[in-house]
C-alpha cells in the first residue's frame, strides 16, 4: 500500500474532558477497603486507594429478578 489517505475529521468529534461511566468503564468494589474503583476496560485490576488486587464487580444495573417457580 502506498499513501495513507487518512483525513483528520475537523469538527466531526467533540472530545469531552469527562469521558467515563458510559463506555468501557466498569465500577468495581475493593474487597479490602470496599472503596468504589472505576476501571476502564483492559486496565489492571487494582484498587486505586489501597492497592489491593481483589476487586468485585459492582453491577450498575438492577439485579435480575429470579424466577420463582
Ligand atoms: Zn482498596
Amino acid at each position: 500500500m502506498s499513501g495513507q489517505d487518512y483525513e483528520a475529521p475537523s469538527g466531526a468529534f467533540s472530545q469531552r474532558d469527562d469521558v467515563a461511566a458510559s463506555s468501557g468503564t466498569m465500577i468495581y468494589r475493593c474487597g479490602d477497603c470496599a472503596v468504589r474503583v472505576p476501571l476502564e476496560k483492559g486496565a489492571p485490576i487494582r484498587c486505586q486507594k489501597c492497592g489491593a488486587r481483589v476487586l468485585y464487580k459492582e453491577r450498575t444495573r438492577r439485579m435480575v429478578q429470579f424466577e420463582a417457580r
